[in-house]
């Protein structure tokens, strides 16, 4: 099922601009998330998509045909929720085989249906237990299953992880992945967690205040982000923003050259986005920037090392450190200065003042 956004807008009785006309064409079979931090219109979007929320203006297209009149139900679409709402009295398989049912399946064929997905779902052993029986990672996966047993052209999730502890979202992110490559079933997949859209999706959609930011698959929203918000956005640890200004010879913070790239069309001042991943940390004897490694955060195969610079303040803009990955086998000491150097074809150039990304020329 494909699905089109043309300058969606969402104005609440209140006077809330939750969506602010935005523009998005989902492909068929595509795994898509809409990410971005909470308020930014996420939710608000996959409930216009599925007919819960009444466009203020613009159109909703599934399968090129307009359905803003068309009925929820009728728009062949499963929803999973944050929230599972399971039916406490009823058992897991009774509660995944309602739908069915009441769509006027036999009980038979609804149970036969509903025993294939909760194997899938590696559920089989569990469907006479009532939801208070379950683990909140079963009652995900019961509620997960109450969708697929309707196979739906399309899935709608709203947050379906974030109630689960952390290894059990992580075995179920594996499973969404694992099931939605053997389906390829469109999936419209809303989260606030970075980490999740871009294990997850065939393409990452970042909003931020009703407004799309960029959309692209998950290398390129990480590798090349559009602005300053998206590169921020993205990424554990968070990018360093730097600021600097073009020269003649380059691109200089603090006053010190550190990249010899040309920004073409600059007015001076410019934010520099350096994942920590790309700064090289080398002798204090080196040219350019420097620093002292004040404190470091073992994080298993890599290390978080966090460099003071000379000038720290003036230069960095999002915090007092500068952060650097370091493999766990590279050594480093703790209080040593070291010179600080960036790996020029992977930096990122945003203008100062908007916040937008400019191409850089070698
Ligand atoms: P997200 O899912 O990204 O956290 P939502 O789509 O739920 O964001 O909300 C977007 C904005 O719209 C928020 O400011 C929220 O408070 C507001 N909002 C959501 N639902 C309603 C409503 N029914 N009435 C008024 N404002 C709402
Ligand atoms: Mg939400």
């Amino acid at each position: 099922m494909t699905v089109s956004l043309k300058n969606l807008r969402k104005t609440f009785a209140d006077g809330t601009d939750a969506v602010k006309g935005i523009d998005l064409d989902i492909e068929q079979g595509e795994f898509i998330t809409l990410l971005g931090p909470s308020g930014c219109g996420k939710t608000t979007t996959l409930r216009l998509i599925a007919g819960l929320e009444e466009p203020t203006s613009g159109e909703i297209y599934i399968n090129g045909r307009q359905v803003n009149d068309v009925d929820p139900g009728d728009r062949d679409i499963a929803m999973v929720f944050q929230s599972y709402a399971l039916y406490p009295h009823m058992t897991a398989l009774q509660n995944m085989t309602l739908n069915l049912t009441v769509a006027g399946l036999s009980k038979e064929a609804a149970n036969k249906k509903a025993l294939a997905t909760a194997r899938t779902l590696g559920l089989e052993d569990l469907l006479d237990k009532k939801p208070g029986k379950l683990s909140g990672g079963q009652r995900q996966r019961v509620a997960l299953g109450r969708a697929m047993v309707r196979d739906p052209v399309c899935y709608l999730m709203d947050e379906p992880l974030s109630n689960l502890d952390l290894k059990l979202r992580e075995l179920m992110r594996t499973e969404l992945k694992r099931i939605h490559k053997k389906d390829k079933v469109t999936t419209v997949y809303v989260t606030h967690d970075q980490a999740e859209a871009l294990i997850l999706s065939d393409r990452v959609t970042v909003m931020k205040d009703g407004e799309i930011q960029q959309v692209g698959d998950p290398v390129e929203i990480y590798g090349n982000p559009a602005n300053e918000f998206v590169a921020e956005f993205i990424g554990s640890p968070s990018i360093n923003l730097i600021r600097a200004d073009i020269t003649e010879n380059g691109i200089s913070a603090g006053g010190l050259q550190v990249s010899t790239r040309n920004v073409p069309a600059g007015n001076g001042a410019i934010t520099l986005g350096v994942r920590p991943e790309d700064v090289i940390l080398g002798t204090a004897e080196s040219d350019g920037l420097k620093g002292k490694i004040e404190f470091t955060e073992p994080q298993g195969g890599i290390v978080h090392a966090f460099v003071k610079l000379e000038q720290s303040e003036k230069i960095l803009k999002n915090r007092d450190y500068l952060v650097v990955s370091i493999d766990v086998h590279e050594s480093i000491e703790i209080g040593s200065t070291v010179g600080i150097q960036f790996r020029e074809e992977r930096m990122n150039c945003f203008d100062a003042q908007s916040g937008q990304s400019i191409e850089t020329t070698s």
